[in-house]
């Protein structure tokens, strides 16, 4: 690992003051994979600015019902708190279904929107990487594929993002809160993160300066009906082939409203609108839930070493909605 300025900012004006009078410098949230990455020399930062015991851990819960949860909440503390668990119960499914139990008790919340692709080129030095070094070309493009992109990728970079919570945040239409020295702004999370374009190095819309303090949540009308459901190679400690995110509201047996988005599937976390636009006003049936995942998936461009994503994200969607949608059933 190169030499590097370690400073803990004890406030967040501190911590913006920091980053504005050291250009390069890194925020540093639990480090569970800043760190790594260091070590590795994908990212060889001058300074790193400790934010990781700023005072912003704490979960609100407001009289609207809405949640504001703080920058610095340990993602265990976010997964074990009562209301996240009882309101959002694919909140606290996804982030149980990322990491391990030792790196979900030091990362942060921030520190899980942020963290990088695990896109084996991209962690490899010796390999070309669009994102790790623009314009040096894309080493996955003609290689190992199996974890990348199905939708939204780019001749410069078919890499997925890697959080759970991102992709539960995204079906909850989740706020990102982020300050910076203008003051504070509200970014929705389906517009915080980008698809590669012609810019694979940005894998949000934040300015390096800029801060996450907080993520707010709407308040959830139909917790009972939600679900995170991941695919992946192994039982624990292992990246999305494909995840899904669901959240049903049933009136009167007919699907009032529905958001789903899928993760390991895109740059971004993947809103599935399509879907959602077929599964409302329709009946809880097989025949509903199978359409409604075709629609979406009839536009992925999948590789030839990851095909097999798109029959598994459909089988995924189908039977998470069918467990949320069938009384009785185990979620
Ligand atoms: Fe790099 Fe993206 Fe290509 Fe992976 S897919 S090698 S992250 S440019």
């Amino acid at each position: 690992m190169k030499p590097f300025e370690y400073r803990r900012a004890h406030d967040v004006d501190g911590a913006l003051s920091l980053m504005a009078e050291n250009p390069g410098a890194v925020f540093l949230g639990g480090g569970t994979n800043l760190v790594d990455r260091m070590k590795l020399g994908v990212v060889n930062p001058r300074m790193v600015v400790d934010v990781s015991r700023l005072p912003l851990d704490e979960v609100d819960v407001h009289a609207d019902g809405g949640v504001r949860i703080g920058a610095t909440v340990r993602n265990s503390d976010l997964a074990a708190h009562p209301v996240i668990r009882s309101r959002y119960p694919m909140l606290a499914r996804a982030i149980l279904a990322g990491a391990s139990g030792q790196l979900r008790n030091t990362a942060t919340t921030a520190g899980n929107l942020m963290q990088a692709t695990r896109c084996a080129y991209y962690q490899d030095v010796t390999t070309p990487c669009n994102k790790r070094d623009p314009g040096s070309g894309c080493s996955a493009v003609d290689g190992y594929v199996r974890y990348h992109a199905i939708f939204g990728a780019s001749d410069q970079c078919i890499a997925v993002h890697p959080s759970d919570m991102a992709v539960a945040l995204t079906a909850l239409d989740a706020v990102v809160v982020v300050r910076d020295m203008d003051g504070e702004h509200r970014i929705p999370i389906t517009e915080f993160y980008r698809l590669p374009g012609d810019q694979p190095e940005r894998d949000t819309v934040l300015a390096p300066e800029q801060l996450i303090t907080a993520v707010e949540l709407p308040a959830s009308v139909s917790a009972a009906r939600s679900t995170y459901v991941k695919t992946r190679d192994r039982a624990s400690f292992a990246f999305a082939l494909v995840s899904v995110a669901v959240d049903v509201k049933l009136e009167n047996g007919i699907i009032a409203d529905a958001r789903i988005a899928l993760g390991g599937v895109a740059h971004r976390p993947w809103r599935a609108y399509k879907t959602e636009d077929i599964l409302r006003g329709s009946p809880p049936t097989e025949e509903t839930f199978r359409q409604a995942a075709t629609a979406e998936l009839v536009d992925a461009t999948p590789q030839a070493g990851n095909a097999f994503k798109v029959p598994m994200a459909r089988g995924v969607m189908v039977s998470a909605l069918r467990s949320i949608t069938t009384d009785g059933a185990t979620r």
